[in-house]
């Protein structure tokens, strides 16, 4: 059976927690509604909204338990009706170090667990009792009439990924990634060999990305590219050589073999396709952190809507060399090297929300599609392979981050001036109006076909 993981946009990760360990006369109880997705290797529970009852809602309780009133109830599952999501309890014991469902706790979900399924078949629906860094419950999965009681929780922070439970370890190995995060530690190991990261793209940065994250030790990199090394990479890379652009090998077959001589008990999974092509999107659905390193903006809208469906986060980066478009001398004088590195966090804002993407943006560069990676007309190579380095670095750092938790401010995005060697800080917020943040972020697979627009 697959492995069940419940993830947490960050959005709602501040609202739940606060709610869930609050403290009051009775236990809080907190409601959620979710969509689920399945991945070749595990069954996503994606959180889409939460429902914090009011006091009314509530009965007089004789047990450890909350209750609540039978008509509150038919109106959360109205709601999840009209939205076809399945409904979640979270309740809390607190100060609970390693958390388990009482008996009251086990008897509520047998009661309640099969009435929710009976009104949304399609759907997961669960009780879920969060502790201290610990989390238990039941989840009755959609064609399933038992319920599951092992599965993760992943909190999207604006941070750091954090799931509970936390991989076993000593007290001071706890300790030490809490004051060191990057210390040499056996915790923080166990984390990176747990985690997956797509990198899409294995080009100038793509491949330079795939060596630190083998450094590292991450567990399984997929890398995602359907093209050949050739003698332009030369220039882009360290990582793409005179041998592998001779025998024109695979851009993903060489990663693996570098990968292999930098760490052997790194797994690398090539993948020969583009994005959106179907084995690529069901690659990247099975990674916890996405790398994007594609060159035009339809890719990189795709790779925002698969991270944002799924609640994966996505570092995106990208370098042009610009030249003077008005110059009518050729060849044109080189004026900017602009670079772009920005994080995108589920729940954050998207690369819509910092006006990265834009529909004018995608409609121009369909105009001219095809352009080369080079932002030079005669589709010149040039000697980029330090500057790509920066930004591969810079991208590798973040997928540490995210995961050994360094903490900072993050919403911002970060400009890369090529020229002078400087990271600017753009400040981005969330917009409101968004619809990749409104509609479909934490949507999971689709319950029905569909519906593309345009090709
Ligand atoms: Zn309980
Ligand atoms: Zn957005």
């Amino acid at each position: 059976m697959n492995d069940i993981q419940m993830r947490v946009p960050r959005n709602l990760v501040g609202r739940l927690l606060e709610q869930i360990y609050r403290l009051g006369p009775r236990e809080s109880v907190v409601f959620a509604f979710a969509s689920h997705a399945r991945t070749g290797s595990r069954d996503l529970i994606l959180l889409r909204d939460l429902a914090i009852p009011p006091e009314s809602a509530f009965l007089p309780s004789r047990g450890h338990g909350a209750r609540w009133s039978g008509a509150y109830m038919v109106d959360l599952l109205n709601r999840a009706l009209e939205q076809q999501l399945g409904l979640f309890i979270f309740h809390a014991h607190i100060g609970a170090k390693a958390v388990v469902m009482s008996e009251d706790d086990r008897a509520s979900a047998r009661e309640l667990l099969p009435k929710f399924q009976l009104v949304l078949p399609q759907r997961p629906h669960g009780s879920i009792v969060l502790g201290v860094e610990s989390v238990a419950g039941a989840i009755l999965m959609p064609d399933s009439d038992e319920a599951v009681e092992r599965f993760s929780l992943r909190m999207i922070e604006e941070h750091e990924i954090r799931t509970w439970p936390l991989p076993t370890a000593t007290p001071e190995e706890y300790l030490l990634l809490r004051r060191q995060p990057l210390a040499e530690n056996r915790l923080l190991k166990k984390m990176l060999n747990q985690t997956v990261v797509a990198v899409v793209g294995l080009s100038g940065g793509g491949s330079q990305i795939v060596s630190q994250l083998a450094t590292l030790g991450v567990g399984e990199i997929i890398g995602i590219d359907s093209q050949r090394a050739d003698d332009s990479n030369r220039m882009a890379t360290p990582n793409l050589g005179w041998i592998d652009s001779l025998f024109r090998l695979h851009k993903t077959t060489a990663a693996k073999w570098r990968v292999w001589v930098i760490n052997r008990k790194v797994t690398f999974t090539g993948i020969k396709a583009r994005v959106p092509e179907r084995s690529a999107l069901d690659a990247l659905k099975r990674a916890d952190i996405i790398v994007g390193c594609v060159n035009n903006l339809h890719a990189r809208a795709d790779l925002n809507e698969v991270a944002w469906r799924y609640c994966i986060p996505y570092v995106d980066i990208g370098l042009v060399l610009a030249t003077d478009e008005r110059a009518a001398v050729e060849p044109r004088p080189l004026t900017a090297i602009p670079g772009n590195l920005f994080t995108a966090i589920p729940g954050a804002p998207c690369l819509w929300c910092a006006e990265f993407l834009t529909e004018a943006k995608l409609e121009r560069e369909t105009g001219g599609r095809g352009r080369p990676y080079l932002r030079d007309p005669a589709g010149r190579d040039a000697l980029v392979a330090p500057f790509n380095g920066t930004l591969a670095s810079e991208a590798a750092c973040e997928v540490l981050r995210l995961i050994a938790g360094l903490k900072f401010h993050r919403e911002v995005r970060h400009q890369y001036d090529g020229l002078s060697g400087t990271l600017l800080e753009v400040e981005v917020t969330k917009r409101e109006t968004c619809p990749l943040c409104k509609s479909v972020l934490a949507s999971g697979d689709p319950i029905w076909q569909p519906i593309r627009q345009g090709g």
